[in-house]
């Protein structure tokens, strides 16, 4: 697997890394043998969340044995000093390490978030504490809003910067990374197949080898993925002509506005599955497969027509989906 250095860190980086999420949804076996397998293929830079629910545990206890070899970076929406130390706590035991490499500030939106973190009493004052002391290696940040994270590079020197980043979505290129690249800092790719809309993944990821990234961490969650994915950064061949149409063309399948499933919405006080509409909503849409979806939607027990247009998960989506609207089209698309 290439390997290449984070920013100006002394970690070297797989081209590819493993994205977090994902892991929630298998049991600890299942995740040991996925870790363990990407290990053996030569992935070596995992990232994670405090807030992805048992991620943190199930991969630290996969690595057992093998935390000489691994760069951990992991995230925490801790955004006062006292809340970020507990986090970091907390990520070092479910690691069960003694230092974290890479802990970044999870998702920061607002410019208050920036002023909270970064003020007295701010969570940033936690993390310099951490790395004096030697529980973390280097600071970097996250988020989906370009501005804020403008400002945050601008204001601190961060290692890293986590953001979105895939065929479609390049709006980082404008500003962000040129900067991030200027100050010499990491860049990690989140989101490489716009939260699994790419059904290529082979092209989706290529295209983001071939650009200038430390690297790319799309979410696995079985063998089969870890080798597909894998096999990519071990022998990476750039994108072909005729590669760049059928990603262009399904770009445009797709259009600026569908869901990332990054499930930042949830919960909806009505119960409402909000990411699962969206997502066989596109099956309906893209892959031929109406019938089976007409069926699986009229058998679940809170559809879209549910909503009472409270508005909490638009404040909460990172890609201002008007989610209202879009859950009266699902409905009016596959309500028999
Ligand atoms: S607007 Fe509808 S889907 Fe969104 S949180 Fe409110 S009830 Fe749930
Ligand atoms: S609707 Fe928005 S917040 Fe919810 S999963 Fe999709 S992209 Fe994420």
């Amino acid at each position: 697997m290439q390997k290449k250095k984070l920013g100006k860190t002394n970690l070297d980086v797989s081209v590819i890394g493993f994205g977090g999420i994902p892991v929630q949804r298998i049991s600890h076996e299942e995740a040991k043998l996925v870790v363990r397998a990407a290990v053996d293929k030569g992935l070596n830079f995992f990232d994670t969340a405090r807030n992805y629910t048992d991620s943190e545990e199930k991969i630290g206890s996969a690595l057992k044995g093998l935390r000489h070899k691994i760069v951990i970076a992991t995230k925490a929406l801790g955004r006062d000093k006292d809340t970020m130390e507990k986090e970091i706590e907390l990520s070092l035991k479910n690691f069960q390490t003694d230092y974290i490499d890479l802990y970044q500030f999870h998702n920061v939106k607002t410019e208050q978030d920036l002023e909270k973190i970064l003020g007295p009493g701010g969570a940033l004052e936690a993390l310099v504490q951490a790395k004096e002391q030697g529980k973390i290696r280097y600071i970097g940040i996250t988020g989906h809003v370009e501005k804020t994270l403008i400002k945050a590079l601008d204001a601190f020197e961060f290692s890293t910067v986590q953001f979105p980043r895939n065929y479609i979505e390049d709006t980082a290129e404008k500003e962000l990374f040129p900067l991030a690249r200027k100050k010499n800092m990491g860049i990690i790719i989140m989101k490489p197949l716009a939260g699994g809309a790419f059904s290529n993944t082979n092209l989706a990821l290529r295209y983001l080898l071939g650009q200038d990234y430390s690297t790319v961490i799309p979410g696995m969650d079985t063998i089969e993925q870890i080798n597909a994915n894998l096999d990519l950064g071990i022998n990476f061949i750039p994108l072909s002509k005729e590669e760049v149409i059928k990603l262009e063309q399904e770009a445009q399948e797709l259009g600026p506005k569908f869901c990332r499933r990054c499930e930042y919405c949830k919960p909806c006080p009505q119960g409402l599955d909000i990411t699962e509409f969206f997502i066989i909503h596109t099956y309906f849409k893209r892959y031929g497969l109406k019938d089976r979806i007409i069926t699986r939607y009229n058998n679940m027990s809170i559809m879209a027509d549910q909503c009472i247009e409270c508005g909490i998960c638009e404040t909460k989506c990172p890609y201002e989906l008007p989610i209202k609207k879009m859950l009266k089209e699902i409905h009016a698309d596959l309500k028999i």
